[in-house]
């Protein structure tokens, strides 16, 4: 765990916390104990959202991850083809004390992977069953007293600088997207040092208002924080004046003057996590609006052409985040 450094300059590129990798490693897991599993979504809703929180005590993990990082579960069991069942990697949700302010505890934010099933190769048959995802059922399905199987923890780039008052925050996240920043906003505002008083924007994206994941921890914080700020963005649902809210994108778009002056200070850093491809609007709309230079890379071949010409393939190859953009999708 770090302590927080003194100001004394202002600083653009980001000393970020050193942490530990790789202190279980995926092939010789160690075993955590479920102390909790509640839903964690708003309301009643279409997909199946739990936070899962595990007591680590004793193992390498104790006392030793950032909240950012991820931690691998390894569902128990074999795969169809007789083989143990892989790693997966969920991203820790909790502050980097853990939720028991003593690093034991640590926890997630699992969806239930659950879909009518579509072949995935050539070779297989389609077939008019459901897929469900191995690991995230299990998680979900876990009781407070079960073990599970964890390694980790994983990640070096999405963690908070050193020094957070020497920056102010722009977290970007659609669904479980969420869950790392839970425990930066919570190591931020209530970690041992107090407050930090810089400015942090978090936007959520979800289809529907019932999606929105810890949204009453989020409300009361801003409640108690007025540096900190949370904007939700719900695709499906509407703007007073009948607009469509339209993705996190797009609220970048009609809400440039308020994270335009955010993203134009030299002390501005931007993390996006969640759905793979989220990055490719978020990017467009950065350089569209004439402010993605200190975040974005962009290869010269596209320098010539318009952001919004952009084709899905030129912005995977050709634009990269730079050192004040931590990018996490999945
Ligand atoms: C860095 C990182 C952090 C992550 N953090 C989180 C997190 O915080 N929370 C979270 O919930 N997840 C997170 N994930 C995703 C997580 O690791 C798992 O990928 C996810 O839970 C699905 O795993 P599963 O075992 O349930 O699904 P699997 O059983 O592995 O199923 C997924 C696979 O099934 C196949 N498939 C998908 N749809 C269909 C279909 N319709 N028909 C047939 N086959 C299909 C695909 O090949 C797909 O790869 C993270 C991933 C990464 C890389």
């Amino acid at each position: 765990m770090t302590s927080r450094q003194p100001i004394d300059e202002p600083s653009l590129d980001p000393e970020l916390v050193e942490v530990d990798m790789h202190l279980v490693p995926p092939t010789q897991p160690v075993t955590g104990i479920v102390t909790s599993n509640e839903i964690c979504l708003r309301g009643k809703s279409a997909s199946f959202v739990r936070h899962v929180c595990v007591d680590v005590s004793g193992t390498p993990l104790q006392g030793a991850f950032h909240a950012g990082q991820s931690f691998g579960i390894v569902p128990p069991g074999l795969t169809e083809h007789g083989k143990p069942h892989k790693v997966r990697l969920y991203s820790i949700a909790s502050p980097t004390v853990g939720e028991d302010g003593e690093g034991r505890i640590l926890s997630t934010t699992c969806k239930r992977l659950i879909d009518e099933h579509s072949p995935q190769a050539s070779s297989e048959e389609a077939t008019r069953g459901l897929h469900l995802g191995v690991c995230s059922n299990y998680v979900c399905d876990l009781a407070p007293g079960d073990e599970i199987r964890i390694t980790g923890p994983a990640g070096k780039r999405f963690v908070l600088p050193k020094a957070p008052e020497r920056h102010d925050f722009l977290f970007l996240a659609t669904g479980t997207g969420i869950a790392p920043f839970r425990g930066m906003v919570k190591d931020l505002l209530e970690g041992p040092d107090g407050p930090c008083k810089s400015d942090i924007h978090l936007v959520m994206g979800a289809p529907y208002t019932s999606d929105l994941l810890y949204d009453g921890f989020f409300r009361e914080t801003a409640d108690r924080h007025p540096n900190f700020h949370y904007h939700t963005v719900i695709s499906r649902e509407f703007l007073p004046d009948g607009r469509p809210q339209g993705y996190i994108h797009h609220y970048l778009d009609r809400e440039i003057r308020l994270h335009g002056d955010l993203l134009t200070r030299d002390r501005a850093l931007v993390y996006i996590c969640g759905l793979a491809g989220m990055q490719t609007g978020v990017f467009q709309a950065m350089a569209k609006l004439g402010i993605g230079g200190p975040y974005l890379k962009v290869h010269e071949e596209l320098a010539g052409v318009a952001p919004e010409d952009w084709e899905l393939a030129d912005i995977k190859r050709r634009v990269r985040p730079t050192h004040r953009c931590m990018l996490e999708v999945y």
